[in-house]
């Protein structure tokens, strides 16, 4: 591996990034979606409960009770790109449109045509975290939770040099914790209602409970529970989930901001691994459906200027995220990995 190059000094020393999967766009700027609040489309069983939960007259005001962090936190005080309707545009490049595709893009940075199922296969590729885990600033102070259980392998933990803990496998680092003892019990003992996947409560918690103990610089986690309920047909539950994503990432900050070792000095971002169909196609994605290469992404931290929800600019690609990550923490991966997207200048000092 080429030496890494320093870029500027910024006063980003941690990250976090959290991932929800397949999170659509729609939601994430108009809000809860009135073609789906029904029986037909989204079985909703409980109309007028489901609308007093998230229904307002407003996109705005609909996006605000759905992710109330995600508008009222990050999107004030750093930058939300992927918003159709305003001229911003963020998208998936490697034509498949799931999940391990648009992960090992995010993490590695390119596409890969080798990557063409969700299958358990070793990554052949090394992610930014791997990458950065070598540099001497960096090992063991890198971590990754998820809770599917193909992320051992789009990590490649064999190969990776950290910690990878996700579905149903017990965390077993921090021994003597009794919140992770008992999060290893519900993973053993609560109804695997997926086979692949936990519900997003354990590893978010698990991940809260690592981050409190060991104080890594970077932080992965990431979530399922929105592709899940989304392939199941339950706007309801889909839409609860995202709002817990949201509350997560609020306990997160809220978290990081209580510590000096991270306060002002940790960058946040938020992303899924694609989108999904619109109207009856909201259940699915992939390559029969277009539409759902479109994603979105947002960022907060002291390094990222308050431009707030962007709108008639270039498109921004899911192979960028990648080199941003390490940009924000002063690294120049683009330069290591010449076929990664560029860092998304507009996220980083000026
Ligand atoms: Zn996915």
């Amino acid at each position: 591996m080429a030496a890494a190059r320093q870029l500027a000094t910024y006063k980003t020393e941690n990250i976090i990034f959290v991932m929800t999967d397949g999170l659509r766009w729609q939601e994430v700027f108009r809000g809860a979606d009135p073609a789906l609040m029904n029986k037909e489309e989204g079985g909703v069983t409980d109309i007028p409960a489901l609308k007093q939960s998230y229904w307002r007259e407003s996109a705005q005001e609909r996006r605000e009770v759905l992710l109330p962090f995600v508008w009222n936190t990050m999107a004030k005080g750093g930058q939300i790109f992927g918003n159709r309707d305003q001229g911003s545009e963020a998208s998936v490049t490697n034509g498949f449109n799931f999940s391990y595709p648009g992960y090992s893009e995010t993490l590695c940075g390119f596409p890969d045509p080798r990557i063409h199922s969700n299958d358990k296969v070793p990554n052949p590729n090394v992610t930014v975290l791997e990458w950065l885990s070598k540099l001497p600033a960096f090992q063991g102070k890198i971590a990754a939770f998820g809770a599917w259980d193909v992320f051992p392998s789009i990590f490649n933990a064999g190969r990776a040099g950290f910690p990878v803990n996700a579905g149903y496998d017990p965390f077993d680092l921090l021994p003597g914790s009794p919140r992770a003892e008992l999060l290893n019990q519900l993973k053993a003992e609560s109804p695997h209602v997926w086979e692949d996947e936990t519900f997003d409560v354990i590893p978010f918690h698990t991940a809260l409970e690592y981050l409190k103990a060991r104080h890594p610089r970077v932080l992965y986690l990431s979530l399922g529970e929105t592709d899940d309920w989304a392939h199941a047909g339950n706007y309801t539950e889909y839409l609860n989930a995202a709002h817990r994503v949201d509350d997560y990432l609020a306990m997160l900050w809220k978290t990081v901001q209580s510590m000096p070792k991270y306060r002002g000095k940790t960058t946040l971002i938020f992303s899924p691994d694609h989108g999904r169909g619109e109207l009856s196609d909201w259940k699915g994605h992939g390559q029969k459906i277009p539409d759902s290469k479109y994603i979105w992404m947002a960022f907060l931290g002291p390094d990222t200027p308050a431009l707030g929800e962007r709108g008639r600019i270039p498109a921004v690609m899911q192979n960028q995220i990648a080199a941003t990550l390490a940009a924000l923490l002063g690294e120049d991966y683009h330069s290591s990995v010449p076929q990664s997207g560029m860092p998304v200048s507009d996220v980083l000092p000026r």
